[in-house]
């Protein structure tokens, strides 16, 4: 067995795993990476990218001759544009590096193509890369391929490779050049849902894809983690395990989607008497948490409404795909005219909407980094609320555009509540659990950066693991043979 650790092995993002088994080449995810937007669990970073300021830099040294006010968004979904748009984030290394692939001879060996989950990071990159492997299936859960499918209609991209929508809980067998392998979708917990770890049976062992990695005993929608199937696999010779190291180094555990659930009850309920304005902003991709935002919104007895493009195609695509239990209680609103206006009856009728929306990294042109600057109709006043069902994305872009942003705020009397959230990768003690679980006969950290990774080397040793023996860090691009 053959690994070529593609990319995500050096930065959280772009994540990109090729595993070679005899003749047959598999991949497992195609992710996204824009530098200062660090977990890409956001929404709009496809559209974002191309207009950040760094984007924009770049843009302008590339082409310095070019008209510097022309239409980005308009050039970026033209069609001309696409292959530009794939070679700029090349260059730009916002997409993994797969050429690596075709220097190994494993670019026409590839039987499949798997994707965990529906996190940019994870499946970003696959609109940009999927032309490269023509006719190679694309493997997801509904919601995952239903977001992709979300991407690539938003940018006019057209994806002509098989798409195989698999449930979670289930397997597949796949036809190698000589051989069939079956693959396992092991349903998981995270930050979005319809998560899978990717199991691959091969003759030599198997091949465990754990990305990303939180157990969840007490989600707030739908089941803990499938410990049963993991035990089962665990007994069967797991050859390799590459698995999402990124809170390797901390010790606590991040707590369940309840205790989110509880955080968000209560922020929701200090501000439900109001009679000013109420704004409450998290992941566009996390159902779960979205979900615990309606169902308490509904106590404050306001008309629920849901703000921008990036939300609007995580809860379509939810909802595509039934698992949206509160599509009934919201109002989703898409466009930027349908957003002005309905800005504009807020700005008169504060106290009748609650309103959720994006940009609590106070992304440049997200709807909140909009409303205060003052470029809607809405402006907030002394006494609004603002509710970030967040943490701050430990990037040093997000940290000053955060600052920036509370500052004016609290400068004009908007009363902030922070950190209502708790994060999606497991921790230490989850690492454990898996390895546990599992037994693998070699680790490979992924989802970080060195710093990231190496603590679960530490963990690791605690199992008998020994670094360049049976634990392994390794770089993007590189191949690890076993
Ligand atoms: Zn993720």
């Amino acid at each position: 067995m053959e690994i070529c650790t593609v990319g995500g092995f050096e930065e959280v993002g772009k994540n990109m795993t090729a595993v070679k088994v005899g003749e047959d080449v598999f991949i497992f995810d195609m992710g996204l990476y824009i530098p200062g937007i660090v977990e890409l669990q956001e929404e709009q970073l496809l559209t974002y990218a191309p207009r950040s300021k760094s984007y924009k830099k770049f843009e302008e040294r590339k082409n310095p001759n070019k008209n510097k006010n022309f239409n980005q968004e308009k050039n970026f979904q033209g069609n001309q544009q696409v292959q530009y748009t794939e070679e700029s984030l090349r260059e730009f290394e916002a997409i993994p590096e797969d050429r690596v692939l075709d220097k190994l001879g494993w670019r026409d060996k590839v039987r499949a193509i798997f994707i965990g989950h529906a996190h940019l990071d994870h499946v970003g990159g696959v609109p940009f890369l999927i032309k490269r492997y023509p006719k190679v299936p694309i493997f997801a859960t509904p919601f995952t391929m239903k977001v992709l499918e979300t991407i690539t209609e938003d940018e006019r991209i057209s994806i002509n490779n098989p798409k195989r929508i698999v449930k979670s809980n289930s397997s597949c067998n796949i036809r190698g050049k000589s051989q069939t392998y079956k693959v396992d979708f092991i349903h998981t917990t995270h930050s979005t849902i319809d998560c899978v770890f990717i199991a691959l049976h091969t003759p030599e062992g198997i091949f465990f894809y754990g990305l990303d990695l939180k157990f969840d005993n007490y989600p707030t929608m739908g089941q803990p983690p499938n410990y049963k199937k993991l035990k089962e696999i665990g007994k069967k010779n797991v050859k390799v395990l590459i698995m999402d190291a990124l809170y390797s180094g901390t010790e606590k555990k991040p707590g369940s989607e309840t205790i989110a659930r509880h955080l968000v009850e209560e922020a929701l309920g200090k501000v439900r008497y109001s009679k000013d304005a109420i704004f409450i902003t998290t992941f566009s991709s996390h159902i779960e948490r979205l979900n615990s935002i309606v169902d308490f919104g509904k106590k404050t007895k306001r008309e629920i409404v849901f703000l921008g493009r990036s939300l609007y195609k995580y809860v379509n695509a939810a909802i595509q795909v039934k698992k949206c239990p509160f599509k009934s209680n919201i109002k989703l609103l898409r466009y930027r005219k349908q957003v002005e206006s309905f800005l504009r009856r807020l700005e008169k009728n504060r106290s009748r909407y609650l309103v959720v929306c994006t940009g609590h990294q106070a992304e440049e042109n997200s709807i909140l980094d909009r409303i205060v600057k003052g470029d809607t109709p809405f402006r907030f006043r002394e006494g609004d609320n603002l509710i970030f069902a967040s943490s701050i994305i430990p990037a040093p872009v997000n940290i000053v555009s955060r600052e920036k942003m509370e500052n004016k705020l609290k400068r004009i009397g908007v009363r902030l509540q922070r950190d209502v959230h708790v994060h999606g990768h497991g921790s230490r003690e989850d690492m454990r659990e898996l390895i546990r679980l599992l037994k693998p006969k070699h680790i490979i950290p992924a989802h970080g950066t060195f710093q990231q990774e190496a603590p679960l080397i530490e963990t690791a040793s605690e199992f008998g693991y020994n670094l360049g023996e049976t634990a392994h860090l390794t770089n993007n691009g590189k191949v690890l043979k076993f």
